[in-house]
C-alpha cells in the first residue's frame, strides 16, 4: 500500500509498504478514505519528538471502511464506515473505565521511555513515535485498527468524509479545550492560535455560552477565518503586545479564559523569552518554547482557567508560577479524551448545528502528501487544514 513515511526532520515521504494484517482478535483493517494532517504532526515533521524512527508511517485523524475485523470484534463488519480516534484505548483498564481514555494504561507498548520522561505513560497513539506505543498511523491506504471494537466510530449517514472526518482529532480536541476552560455564560475567552485546534475551540466556546472571544494568531487568513466564520475579535499578535491589547479590551480585567491552542512551537516577536527559548532550544537545554503558556498566565484574569489542548513534549522554562499562584489561576489540560466526545459531536453535526468542513482548505491525493506538509507548515497557498484521498478513486465495495 502506498503511505507516507517519516525519514527525519521535515523529509516525509510517499512510498509503498506491505500493507497491515490482523494481529489481535480485536483489530480490524480500515481502507482509509479521506486523512488529515495534523499541527500534531509538525511537532514530528519538525524533529521535536526525538523517538521517531525512519520508515514510520505518519497520520493519526482518519477514516474509512472496514476491510477485515478480528474474531473479537463483534460490533463492527466488513463494509462499515468509522472514523477512528487518534487516541488507541482498551476500555477495560482502570483509566479507560473512569473514561479518561487519553490515560489508557495497557495500549502504549513502550511504556518504558514514557514512564522515564514523565512518570507515567500515557495512552498509545496512531503514527506518533514510539514515545506513544510505535503504532503505524493513518495516512497510508490501509490502517490496522487496535480495539476496533472500543474505539471506531460507525457513521450511518450519508454525510461526506469532509463533514465527518474531524471527529477523528481537531473537533473534539477543540471541544475538550472549550470544555476544560469552565466557560460561564458571557464570559470573555482568549484563544491564542487560529489553526484548526483553535479554530474548533473558538465554535464550541461560542456553544457553551461565551459572550466574547478574543483570537490570537499573526497569519492573516487564519485571523479571518476566526473573524468571519468564528465571529472573534482578533488581535494580530505581529502588531504589538497582545497583553496590552487584552487589557484593553477587557478593561484591565483579562480574559475569563483563556486557551493555548499553539503548544510547543510558539512563535514570537522579538521577546525577550521567545529569544531565550529559541537558544536554549538550540542547546539542548530546553525540547518547548512556552511563550504561549506565559502570556496566558498574565493575561488572564484573577481567579481564571487556562486550558491548553496545546501539545507540550518535554520541558519548558521560566513558567511565571508566582502570577500563577497568586492569581489563583486553574490549569487544565490533555490528549482529548477522545471517546467522551466523539458520539455527542456526530450528534450535533447531524443536527446541522455545526459543519467541520469549514476549515478544509486543501484536499490532495497522498502522494502530494509531502509537498502538502511543507505547504501546511509554512501557511503557504491560505493553508489551514488538509485533507489527503489515499485512493485515485473509490472502490467499490464488496
Ligand atoms: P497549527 O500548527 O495549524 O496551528 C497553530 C497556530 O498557532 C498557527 O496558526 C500559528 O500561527 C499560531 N501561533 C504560533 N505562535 C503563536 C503565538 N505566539 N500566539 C498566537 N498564535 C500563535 O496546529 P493545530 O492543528 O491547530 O494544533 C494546535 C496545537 O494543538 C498543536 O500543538 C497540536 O499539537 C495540538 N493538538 C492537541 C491535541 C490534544 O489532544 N490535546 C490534539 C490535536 C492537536
Ligand atoms: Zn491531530
Amino acid at each position: 500500500m502506498k503511505a507516507l513515511l517519516w525519514h527525519g526532520k521535515q523529509d516525509i515521504r510517499c512510498e509503498t509498504v506491505p500493507d497491515p494484517v490482523i494481529e489481535e482478535p480485536t483489530d480490524a483493517i480500515v481502507r482509509i478514505t479521506s486523512t488529515a494532517i495534523c499541527g500534531s504532526d509538525l511537532h514530528l515533521y519538525d524533529g521535536y519528538v526525538p523517538f521517531m524512527k525512519p520508515g514510520d508511517i505518519m497520520g493519526h485523524e482518519p477514516m474509512g471502511i472496514v476491510e477485515e475485523v478480528g474474531s473479537a470484534v463483534t460490533n463492527l463488519k466488513r463494509g462499515d464506515r468509522v472514523v477512528i480516534p487518534f487516541t488507541i484505548c482498551c476500555g477495560s483498564c482502570w483509566f479507560c473505565q473512569k473514561g479518561l481514555w487519553s490515560c489508557c494504561d495497557t495500549t502504549n507498548r513502550k511504556p518504558e521511555i514514557a514512564q522515564k520522561l514523565m512518570g507515567h505513560a500515557p495512552a498509545g497513539l496512531f503514527g506518533y513515535s514510539a514515545l506513544t506505543g510505535e503504532y503505524p498511523g493513518g495516512q497510508a491506504q490501509f490502517l490496522r485498527v487496535p480495539h476496533a471494537n472500543v474505539i471506531c466510530l460507525k457513521i450511518e449517514n450519508s454525510l461526506p468524509d469532509e463533514q465527518v472526518l474531524f471527529l477523528s482529532d481537531v473537533f473534539p480536541t477543540g471541544w475538550m479545550a472549550a470544555e476544560n476552560a469552565d466557560i460561564e455564560p458571557g464570559e470573555t475567552v482568549a484563544v491564542w492560535g487560529c489553526g484548526p485546534v483553535g479554530q474548533f475551540s473558538i465554535q464550541s466556546a461560542w456553544m457553551m455560552g461565551a459572550g466574547r472571544v478574543i483570537a490570537i494568531d499573526r497569519v492573516p487568513e487564519r485571523l479571518r477565518m476566526a473573524q468571519e466564520h468564528g465571529r472573534a475579535d482578533v488581535i494580530d499578535m505581529s502588531e504589538g503586545h497582545v497583553y496590552d491589547r487584552i487589557q484593553e479590551m477587557t478593561n484591565g480585567r483579562g480574559a475569563d479564559r483563556c486557551i493555548d491552542a499553539v503548544g510547543a512551537e510558539a512563535h514570537a516577536f522579538g521577546s525577550v523569552d521567545s529569544m531565550m527559548d529559541a537558544v536554549k532550544v538550540m542547546l539542548l537545554q530546553e525540547t518547548d518554547r512556552p511563550h504561549v503558556l506565559r502570556e496566558a498566565i498574565m493575561c488572564c484574569r484573577k481567579g481564571g482557567t487556562i486550558s491548553m489542548p496545546g501539545v507540550y513534549v518535554g520541558l519548558g522554562d521560566k513558567i511565571p508560577l508566582g502570577a500563577f499562584m497568586n492569581k489563583g489561576l486553574t490549569l487544565k489540560t490533555g490528549q482529548t479524551h477522545m471517546l467522551r466526545y466523539m458520539e455527542p459531536l456526530l450528534r450535533r453535526i447531524e443536527g446541522g448545528e455545526i459543519d467541520p468542513s469549514f476549515i478544509i482548505t486543501h484536499v490532495l491525493p497522498i502522494d502530494e502528501g509531502p509537498n502538502a506538509y511543507k505547504t501546511f507548515r509554512e501557511k503557504q497557498d491560505g493553508c489551514i487544514k488538509v485533507v489527503l484521498k489515499p485512493w485515485d478513486e473509490p472502490r467499490a465495495q464488496a
